[in-house]
């Protein structure tokens, strides 16, 4: 393809970078608020190849932030997948797209990641991070995690987010303390254990959480940060951050300089492939379990 459309980004990293990118297969789990963002940008950069995964059709409630989505699109009954796809081919034909309409915890999803290079979760789901945490690391890809966050129950309300990248085996959202194992085991239990717990404790806060409140502007700032470190990775500006949290109430983002927790077990897998077993997730059916 004639790629003077990208004229204006060679002249920031250079024909080389701009190569580089171009060679670059990403997987894009989770094709919503925030996947759309990713897909649309990763797309306008020159990315190759993309692989969308998501099991789910778009809905009513999602017109506000997903970009792309049309208002005349068919609701229920469009797939966002497709909704990614159309968002790539409309931006550059050439772009070459696969995508997974199930659960990336099925043997298509496994496939679609392990066959890229860069990962970015876009989930809303910790049990979801925790098995994709372990995939990466299993099969050596650098993985961004995208997650924003909005609380309108306090004062003034909170709101903002946090892209994680995790590589080369020696940091990951585990022993980095971002991701929340106790709401990742209450993700994964299965239904009569679930039932069991809710009868006990009654039902977990963040087990409603993923109806809460989510705007299109939050999404993009989240969104373009990841898309950023990747870009700096790739084209060797720069090192990807750790962690950038983004305070939205406060209009400002940190780059943590905090260092991983030793031993980590999920970081211990990197680059262990089939060894480490990740294919026990789809042997067990997890993924009917997280959609
Ligand atoms: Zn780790």
């Amino acid at each position: 393809m004639n790629d003077e459309r990208l004229n204006r980004n060679e002249m920031f990293f250079g024909k080389d970078g701009q190569d580089r990118i171009r060679a670059t297969t990403c997987a894009v789990v989770g094709v919503g608020g925030l996947g759309t963002q990713v897909v649309q940008q990763l797309s306008l950069l020159g990315i190759g190849a993309l692989r969308l995964i998501d099991s789910e059709e778009a809905d009513t409630t999602n017109r506000n932030r997903y970009i792309g989505l049309r208002h005349d699109d068919p609701v229920p009954g469009f797939r966002k997948v497709d909704l990614g796809e159309r968002l790539v081919k409309g931006i550059d034909p050439t772009i070459q797209v696969e995508k997974v309409f199930d659960s990336f915890v099925s043997e298509a999803g496994f496939a679609a990641i392990r066959s890229a290079d860069w990962i970015f979760g876009c989930l809303d789901c910790e049990g979801a991070r925790l098995i994709l945490t372990e995939l990466c690391s299993a099969y050596g890809r650098p993985y961004f995690d995208l997650a924003t966050d909005i609380n309108p129950q306090v004062t003034p309300p909170a709101y903002g987010g946090r892209v994680c990248v995790s590589q080369e085996g020696y940091n990951c959202l585990v022993c980095l303390d971002v991701l929340d194992v106790e709401e990742a085991a209450r993700d994964l239990e299965g239904e009569a254990e679930r039932r069991n717990r809710e009868a006990i404790y009654g039902v977990a806060r963040a087990a409603m959480g993923r109806s809460g409140p989510s705007v299109v502007s939050i999404n993009g700032v989240i969104a373009s940060i990841a898309v950023t470190e990747f870009m700096v990775a790739v084209t060797g500006l720069r090192k990807p951050n750790g962690i950038s949290t983004y305070y939205g109430h406060n209009g400002k983002v940190t780059v943590s300089m905090d260092s991983p927790r030793q031993n980590c077990w999920y970081c211990s897998l990197w680059e262990q492939g089939s060894k480490a077993d990740v294919e026990r997730h789809l042997r067990n059916g997890i993924g009917k379990v997280l959609r």
